[in-house]
């Protein structure tokens, strides 16, 4: 005998139900009375919650059929007597978190890649995703049929596992879990005729969703975007997130290095000599113009770097990394042997070596350091030495050194 049935005739169920039927009646009514469909209901909705969230709890079940609603309210020995909002056991039972199980199930999460251009990285943009994902049908509330068509799977008792037993050696046994074939794991079967059409029975249906995703300036490579909960829908479920991981493009001018961009800039002679003006294209398409200071002489691989174009830091946009530049001077492959004694004279004069009466002169031949190098790569397989070497190697970009005597 309880004490009193209000909570339970709330529920509409009586008080020798089994907490399924419990469930089951706090689902369908948490369902009809939601502030979503009813929004007058207020009161019904809290009472509702209130009534499950007591009797769903077998300590506070048996304080309140003991003592009834004045002794809940009282709060077991004092202080404990609080209760969660509507909407958070509205969301737990939903979500799962409220099945009374220890561990929270969740959906496994979605990793998805997305491709970015250094670009997109350096002003940031949206992006729009279609994926395909499972939710809940709507058609029969994620129960899979006809309200109370369920039935625990005998096999399993509703665990969606069968644990059997092997005998590995005489005297030893090894315990493992099946998944239950009879009702495939879900753990409750449901006749033919009163199985939900729209899902079969499957309690979810594949449904595409348009997620806009955010790409924020100076996001790196491999940073995961993670949206939560918007992964795969399943009923007494946690949905797992989407996990996207951005994959930056690699771009035909800048590597980045972190917050630097790093860029090749080919110079004429002329210009490494005489100076240069260039304009540079930078990631948001503004053009920007470096030069060399009058007289300056600009070396053959030399660096400079400007600051405050190099790309953004997340979490400061407006503060940027460097540029920094490496010049690649071209020299010509001949020159018209008149003019060598003029251009002499403009440089500076070297001391030749002191050719010893008894020497030999030898040949030199053409020779690619690039492919030299990249043969003994592959001898000794992939060895990466840090970021700097790869903008050294990358694109193909290496000049062809030349050493030669004085002549
Ligand atoms: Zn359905
Ligand atoms: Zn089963």
């Amino acid at each position: 005998m309880v004490f009193e049935t209000k909570f339970y005739d709330i529920l509409g169920v009586a008080p020798s139900c089994t907490p399924d039927e419990l469930k089951k009646a706090y689902r369908k009514l948490a369902l009809k009375y939601h502030p979503d469909k009813n929004p007058n209901e207020g009161e019904k909705f809290k009472q509702i919650s209130m009534a499950y969230e007591v009797l769903s709890d077998p300590e506070k079940k048996a304080i309140y059929d003991e003592g009834g609603e004045a002794a809940i309210k009282q709060g077991a020995g004092g202080g404990g007597g609080g209760f969660h909002s509507p909407m958070d056991i509205f969301h737990m039972f939903f979500n799962g978190g409220f099945s009374g199980r220890k561990n929270e199930r969740q959906t496994s999460n979605v990793i998805h890649t997305l491709s970015v251009t250094l670009e997109e990285l350096y002003t940031g943009t949206k992006r729009k995703l279609a994926l395909q994902k499972n939710v809940i049908c709507e058609s029969c509330e994620g129960i899979g049929g006809k309200r109370g068509a369920s039935q625990k799977c005998a096999p399993c008792r509703g665990t969606g596992v069968i644990t059997k037993v092997q005998k590995i050696a005489p005297g030893l046994v090894q315990q493992y879990e099946e998944r239950c074939r009879n009702c495939r794991g879900l753990g409750e079967t449901i006749d033919d005729k009163d199985r939900c059409k729209e899902c079969n029975g499957r309690k979810t249906v594949r449904m595409r969703k348009l997620l806009e995703v955010e790409v924020y300036p100076g996001m790196v490579d491999e940073q995961r975007i993670v949206l939560k909960g918007e992964g795969d829908q399943e009923p007494d479920c946690r949905p797992g997130d989407i996990v996207l991981v951005v994959e930056e493009k690699s771009h035909p001018v800048f590597k980045r290095n972190g917050q630097d961009l790093l860029v090749f800039l080919h110079l004429q002679i002329a210009e490494a000599l005489c100076g240069f003006r260039k304009v540079i294209k930078t990631l948001d398409a503004r053009d920007i113009v470096i030069q060399s200071c009058p007289g300056e002489v600009v070396k053959h691989l030399s660096t400079k770097c400007v600051y405050g174009e190099g790309m953004p830091l997340m979490n400061d946009p407006t503060e940027k990394g460097r540029l920094i530049i490496q010049f690649v001077v071209g020299f010509p492959d001949s020159l018209p042997p008149e003019v060598v004694p003029e251009i002499r004279k403009y440089l500076p004069t070297p001391q030749p070596d002191p050719i010893p009466e008894d020497h030999e002169t030898v040949e030199m031949m053409d020779f690619s350091l690039e492919e030299y190098q990249k043969a003994s790569e592959e001898d000794e397989g992939s060895d990466e030495s840090g970021s700097y070497s790869r903008f050294n190697h990358g694109g193909g970009q290496r000049v062809h050194m030349q050493t030669c005597n004085s002549s």
